[in-house]
């Protein structure tokens, strides 16, 4: 598998730093408003790459953080009159739903900033002890940045282009750096923001520590990947790097993975420009899985535009899977129960070559857009040979490539149909006596029926509950 490294400009082979394992950050959104189209693009592609990893059978530890203190946050909760945390708390939860909507799994860890204080404090306490950073006379705390001799690596920046475009931060007198490079780990706190005590100051931090102490309490000093859109690459995950590094001494993310950008009509989409949607915009018009597929249908790295045309043919690409997989259900109902003929073998044998295709592509740096033609072409093989004279289990093996290649790109393509209560509760009755009967076959049958379903049993001392996943 070979990914693509920003921090080498290559395409390089993936050695995960633990045999069978990966860990992985991804920054997450800023919450002080409902996420929009552009933050979804890293949801899904990096939710994408992680279930293509899962697939291959590694062990994924996924973390993406909730920013939720920042001046955009603390600027909504005053003109609300209310706290920074009721304006994160309720936009955690609504992008938490969105999320969902869009089939991204949650993450193993969602850490937010404002519960990782002590992490930071103690953080930027090694960055001073290490002679990296340094408290001014306000009690703001800023790192040195010429005192990690590799600042720059990522962004392939020079320092000294770096100082003069940033000359103006020089004259402005407003600060108290040494060296207008330096960056803030700590501020004091102003009238009506949140703030925390600190050795330096009462205050809060500045934006980059808290990815650094995030990654390193729930993934360890060093990790396998850590991701997010490219607009991050400078200064985030440049700053990122020598937060980490200065203080920890060892290097920080072996793989630097950066989305592209989602543009709107061929511009930069921007709250300003008033050219942007939210996810909600789009789920009142489409079903949130033609975003995603939408996404899916470029590659993470190129930018996107996003317009009415490309999302209409995007719904019609995926509603040609969503048909022919409920083609291929509607021939099993009636279909005959013989095992595969000699024929029927060879065919998915055939079929099995699409999914060869499939795992090139994504093992080519995650080419979704390659890897959904191949499910494409999947699609066509499967409409051309099934039909009413094919066996059951040959139409179910066809479904079967089709629905696990999707559902790797986390596409629902097969709705399960919903049961009613009644359904249920006869179901269940079945079983009990099932059991009472010692037929365990038919019992655990049962459970595997109505668990297909997304109903979920319980066997308690009162009796069997069950409730819908
Ligand atoms: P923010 O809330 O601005 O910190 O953004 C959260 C994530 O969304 C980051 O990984 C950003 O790089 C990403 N992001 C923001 N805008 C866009 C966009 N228009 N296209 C792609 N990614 C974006
Ligand atoms: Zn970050």
């Amino acid at each position: 598998m070979k990914v693509y490294n920003t921090l080498s400009r290559k395409k390089e082979e993936f050695v995960p730093l633990e045999e069978g394992k990966v860990s992985m950050y991804v920054c997450g959104p800023t919450v002080y408003n409902l996420i929009h189209i552009g933050n979804a693009r890293p949801m899904i592609v990096f939710d994408t790459v992680r279930r293509y990893m899962e697939h291959k059978g590694y062990e994924v530890n996924y973390v993406s953080n909730f920013t939720d203190v920042d001046d955009k946050i603390i600027k909504k909760a005053n003109e609300e009159g209310t706290d920074a945390s009721v304006i994160s708390e309720r936009y955690i939860a609504e992008c938490k739903k969105d999320m969902e909507a869009l089939n991204v799994k949650p993450a193993t860890t969602h850490p937010k900033a404002t519960c990782e204080i002590d992490g930071m404090i103690d953080m930027i306490n090694t960055l001073i002890d290490k002679g990296h950073a340094y408290a001014a006379e306000d009690g703001t705390v800023y790192f040195k940045t010429r005192s990690f001799a590799e600042y720059g690596k990522l962004s392939h920046k020079n320092l000294d282009d770096l100082r003069s475009g940033e000359r103006s931060l020089l004259v402005s007198g407003e600060d108290q750096k040494h060296d207008p490079l330096d960056f803030v780990l700590w501020k004091p706190k102003k009238e009506g923001e949140p703030f925390w005590t600190a050795p330096w100051c009462e205050g809060r931090p500045g934006w980059h520590i808290e990815c650094s102490v995030m990654s390193k309490k729930y993934l360890g000093d060093e990790i396998d990947i850590h991701a997010g859109g490219e607009d991050l690459i400078f200064p985030h995950h440049e700053n990122e790097i020598a937060q980490s590094e200065a203080a920890n001494g060892k290097p920080f993310a072996k793989y630097w993975m950066h989305n592209g950008f989602l543009n709107i009509d061929n511009k930069k989409m921007s709250k300003s420009l008033g050219n942007f949607f939210t996810v909600r915009d789009i789920s009142e018009k489409y079903d949130l899985q033609v975003l995603r597929f939408f996404m899916l249908s470029a590659h993470y790295r190129s930018p996107l535009n996003f317009s009415a045309e490309l999302m209409e043919a995007a719904k019609n690409g995926l509603d040609r899977i969503v048909t022919s997989v409920s083609n291929l259900n509607f021939l099993m109902e009636s279909a005959d129960e013989r095992e595969m003929s000699e024929t029927e073998a060879q065919l998915i044998t055939e079929a099995k070559g699409f999914v060869d295709k499939f795992d090139e592509a994504m093992d080519d740096d995650f080419n979704t857009a390659d890897a959904v033609s191949a499910i494409f072409e999947l699609v066509k093989f499967a409409n051309t040979h099934a039909d009413a004279a094919s066996g059951r289990a040959f139409l179910q093996a066809l479904k079967e490539e089709i629905v696990m290649l999707s559902d790797i790109c986390g596409l629902i393509v097969e709705r399960k149909q919903e049961m009613l209560d009644e359904e249920i509760e006869v179901l269940i009755q079945e079983r009990q006596e099932a059991r009472k009967a010692k037929n365990f076959a038919r019992a655990d049958e049962i459970r595997n029926i109505l668990t297909d379903k997304g109903i979920i049993l319980e066997d308690t001392r009162e009796g069997v509950k069950w409730k819908r996943a």
